[in-house]
């Protein structure tokens, strides 16, 4: 059954809510935000085809236009608070906006964060606009400024696996059935790293969410803060699936990967086992990879002591791949 727009918008995402003063219905939300916070804000745009393929189950991209939303206010450090849908789509189908809006507020409600307002409208094809607003203290937020010499680097989770199921969908490499659902899952449905970022406040010195890959998003840290980069190969967690890969998938996966939505982040080494503990408290795996160093060095992997070549390996673009 076809639904007209403002039926939609009534049916799946017009929620009673809690924090903010005004929620959807009117020509603007209120948000109720904290005295002497500072708003932290983030959008992100996502196009079937490029973003997401169109097998994806519409419950888990749902989560996943979200949580890739999260992920940036992880990276900052902030608290979530509000969000704004905006979607453009060929049909406005039952089948697919109930398991959508499911998908999407369930993970709302698990980060309490509140579905405010948006925009509806027809298109070609399906494309999910986000915009995220959180909180944080003043000169708390996580910058990809702030690395400096001697600074450890840190990456939660374990990476790769949601390139290896786009390659598994691509027919470039093939997997058993239970790897397979194992790392579409990683693919599908990243938990956003909210919980480590804010027990990061004060502790890492810089942050950034890893959707692009992990050598491109080091790169922008690096580029901003203005230092180098040197990371251990062997370091870099990776599930058992991505482990009995051949190295060059290893490589391919865990450097160029994308659509990981794990933090990476830096913190002075004499914070250690504070990053451990904070980390532990937050149930969140956190690996130390490497450390910054003179931006002259710029970025190098090495493994067992010599340096990759890291020629062809290249980040994650929308514009080229
Ligand atoms: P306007 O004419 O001001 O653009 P709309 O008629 O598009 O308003 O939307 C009506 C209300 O529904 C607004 O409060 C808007 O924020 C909300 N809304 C529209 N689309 C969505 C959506 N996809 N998700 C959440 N709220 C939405
Ligand atoms: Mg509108």
């Amino acid at each position: 059954m076809a639904l007209g727009e403002f039926d939609l918008i009534a049916r799946y995402f017009k929620r009673p809510v809690a924090r903010a003063a005004l929620g959807v219905g009117d020509d603007c939300a209120l948000l109720r935000l904290t005295p002497g916070q500072q708003l932290a804000v983030s959008t992100d745009l996502l196009v079937e085809g490029r973003h997401f393929l169109s097998t994806v189950a519409p419950e888990r991209l749902g989560h996943k236009a979200l949580a890739v939303n999260l992920s940036d206010l992880a990276a900052a450090g902030a608290s979530p608070l509000a969000f704004t849908l905006s979607l453009s789509m060929p049909r406005a189908e039952e089948r697919f906006l109930e398991p959508f809006a499911q998908g999407l507020l369930a993970l709302a409600e698990a980060h309490g964060i509140e579905l405010v307002g948006g925009d509806t409208t027809g298109g070609p094809v399906l494309c999910i606009g986000i915009t995220v607003m959180g909180e944080v203290p003043p000169g708390q937020a996580l910058l990809r400024s702030g690395a400096r010499v001697g600074d450890e680097i840190w990456v939660s989770g374990s990476l790769g696996d949601a390139r290896l199921a786009l390659e598994a969908f691509r027919g470039s490499l093939s997997l058993p059935g239970e790897a397979f659902e194992q790392v579409r899952r990683a693919m599908e449905c990243p938990s956003p790293r909210v919980a480590l970022g804010l027990a990061l406040r004060g502790l890492a010195s810089a942050a950034i969410d890893l959707s692009d890959g992990l050598l491109g998003d080091l790169g922008h840290v690096l580029r901003a803060s203005g230092v180098g980069a040197e990371l251990a190969w062997e370091a870099l967690p990776r599930s058992a699936i991505l482990g009995v890969q051949s190295e060059a998938w290893q490589r391919a996966c865990l450097l160029t990967g994308g659509d990981d939505y794990e933090l990476l982040f830096t913190a002075p080494a004499a914070h250690h086992h504070q990053v451990l503990s904070s980390a532990t408290m937050v149930q969140t795996p956190v690996h130390c990879v490497g450390q910054i160093v003179a931006a002259e060095r710029g970025l190098v992997v090495t493994q067992n002591g010599a340096a990759l070549d890291l020629q062809g390996l290249s980040a994650f673009d929308h514009f080229k791949s």
